[in-house]
């Protein structure tokens, strides 16, 4: 078996789906399960209706509600999805008259998008012959923690997938599961965070064992860049898990950060494939690359913007053991997480994403030591090959020697196949291109 999964815009209208399933055909001797993503941009729609709502009272579906109607109609497809708009409703009915709005319910609320997509993909399946079934994640298994927005799926979901899963395939069944949400035990539905039907393709093709998750998007696979950024960045054939997850992490919005961790357990592959271009051969993702005489040493460059930079300083750090476990003691208590770090001896510099209370970490951070904090900057990641670590620095720092752009805070671990680094947000650009140039033209 197989598990295929199709992002928001591969869903996105009539069309789309037309030829999402046109895909998903000629691969039924291979016994697909297949994920869908909510059509289009439902799931910020979704969002923007609990904000109007919240905050004016007002409750809008118009923009949710539309293009899945005309969906129906144009693909004339025999399917019921009031009910589904009618607690959609009620719902944010309910937010804009008790004038709050959490996470829990916010998790209710985005779970529809992706609700309404298989209901509607499975109706189309069945007139065009498919035997489809359309699946919410909790039937097929999907049993999180209540850490809603971001939960994380139980122990028991490894085993209880395959048991929901297989049989159908075996009856000949094409399940259609909605990705992106699951549920408590006590029954609350959940969402694994934006981009999150990623991760649930992957946990499926782990659970059960499949030969392969294919991920179907809009570009060409993983690219050598952004790009908006750099217009001649090529679709990478093959590249590890980890380099993906890196990729993924810092700005590549190619895949959820979290999708490779299923597949690195069990070493099923994935393969990053264009909906829009269905014949080009995309990108694998794999345990192991071999490298040859011909390796360039870089495989891919990115970028995330809007970085804070902390330079914390104590002239008490010298030879003091437990002092960067205070400092970082601070930031758990924030629940921020650190991206980047770098010591020496008498400081230390991080890096954090800007969405957090600076003010409040400045004002803890000022009780055991100097801090600054700097706004605006930018991450430039390298995913390379350790190997070639010290080629791979001098032609960047080269890049940004010749650009003018200083270079703020450096940071590459032992074994890892990133070297990050720290510029203006205005420069970052400009590096990017740089260096893709260097590395790759
Ligand atoms: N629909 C959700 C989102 O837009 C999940 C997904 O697309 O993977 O984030
Ligand atoms: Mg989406």
């Amino acid at each position: 078996m197989i598990v295929m999964k199709f992002g928001g815009s591969s869903v996105a209208n009539a069309e789309r789906i037309r030829s999402m399933a046109d895909i998903v055909r000629q691969y039924m001797p291979r016994r697909p399960v297949l994920v869908l993503s909510a059509m289009g941009d439902t799931t910020d729609y979704l969002l923007e209706a609990a904000d109007s709502a919240l905050e004016m009272g007002i409750v809008s579906i118009h923009k949710i509600e539309e293009p899945h109607r005309k969906a129906i109609e144009e693909l004339r497809l025999d399917v019921e999805i009031t009910p589904l708009i009618e607690e959609l409703k009620n719902l944010l009915l309910g937010v804009s008259m008790i004038k709050e709005l959490t996470k829990k319910t916010k998790d209710y609320l985005v779970s529809f998008g992706e609700r309404l997509s298989v209901r509607i993909a499975s109706a189309y399946f069945k007139k065009i012959g498919v035997n489809a079934k359309p699946i919410d994640a909790w039937e097929a298994g999907f049993v999180s923690n209540n850490n809603y927005s971001q939960a994380w799926l139980l122990k028991e979901s490894w085993e209880l997938i395959p048991q929901r899963l297989i049989p159908l395939i075996e009856e000949g069944i094409l399940p259609v599961v909605t990705g992106f949400i699951a549920k408590t035990k006590d029954g609350v539905i959940t969402t694994l965070g934006r981009g999150g039907s990623d991760l649930t393709a992957t946990v499926i093709a782990a659970a059960c064992g499949a030969e392969e998750a294919q991920v179907w998007k809009d570009v060409d696979g993983i690219l050598s860049g952004d790009p908006h950024i750099v217009p001649s960045a090529k679709p990478l054939s093959v590249i590890t898990y980890e380099e993906a997850a890196e990729l993924a992490y810092y700005g590549a919005q190619v895949l959820h950060p979290r999708a490779m961790q299923p597949c690195v357990k069990t070493g099923v592959p994935v393969l990053v494939k264009n909906s829009y271009n269905p014949s080009a051969p995309g990108t694998r993702i794999v345990s192991t690359v071999e490298k040859n005489a011909a390796s360039k040493p870089v495989r891919a460059i990115t970028t995330r913007k809007n970085v804070t930079m902390i330079d914390i300083a104590s002239t008490r750090m010298m030879g003091q053991s437990g002092f960067l476990e205070r400092v970082f003691a601070v930031f758990t208590r924030h629940d921020v997480s650190v991206d980047m770090v770098a010591t020496s001896e008498v400081s230390v510099s991080v890096t954090l994403d800007t969405a957090c209370n600076l003010d409040r970490i400045r004002e803890d951070l000022l009780e055991i030591v100097h801090v600054d904090i700097k706004t605006g900057k930018a991450i430039i990641t390298i995913i390379g090959d350790v190997e070639r670590s010290s080629e791979i620095l001098s032609r960047a720092c080269g890049v940004c020697f010749d650009l003018g752009v200083q270079v703020q805070m450096i940071s590459q671990g032992a074994s890892k196949v990133n070297i990050s680094f720290i510029v203006e947000n205005t420069q970052a650009e400009d590096v990017v291109r740089g260096l893709h140039k260097e590395f790759f033209d």
